[in-house]
């Protein structure tokens, strides 16, 4: 775990998320400041910084992430009236929390460009 990392930490479960989803791999969770209906982010359990330090080792835990995206999709209900999966990378990305993460939003018409 990266110490002040607070996604390391939702994994760990050492603070509070409210989390819909763990294996050995990925944890799903409720994103604190949801922009749609349906908001939640998946993470790799183990850190990785974002996807400019993503190894070829990493490769199958990517893949299980967006496993795991189409299956929280069904279960949440968006899988028919869809959804848009977002990782943002870097300072134009607005990437705020540098822990690999996958938006999956959902439940409401999107306009093409994404606007945390
Ligand atoms: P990004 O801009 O892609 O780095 O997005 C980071 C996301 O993490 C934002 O949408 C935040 O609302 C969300 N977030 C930050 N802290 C937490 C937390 N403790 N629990 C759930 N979601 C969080
Ligand atoms: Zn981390």
């Amino acid at each position: 775990m990266t110490t002040d990392c607070v996604f390391c930490k939702i994994a760990a479960g050492t603070i509070p998320a409210t989390i819909l989803y763990q294996d050995e791999l990925v944890t799903a969770f409720k994103n604190i400041e949801p922009k749609t209906p349906v908001h939640i982010l998946i993470i790799p359990n183990r850190h990785i910084t974002s996807i400019n330090d993503v190894q070829p080792e990493d490769e199958a835990i990517l893949g299980h992430l967006f496993s795991i995206a189409r299956r929280m999709a069904a279960e949440l209900g968006v899988q028919h009236s869809g959804y848009r999966l977002v990782v943002n990378t870097g300072p134009d990305a607005g990437q705020s929390v540098f822990h690999l993460h996958l938006h999956l939003l959902g439940g409401r018409r999107m306009p093409f460009r994404f606007e945390e």
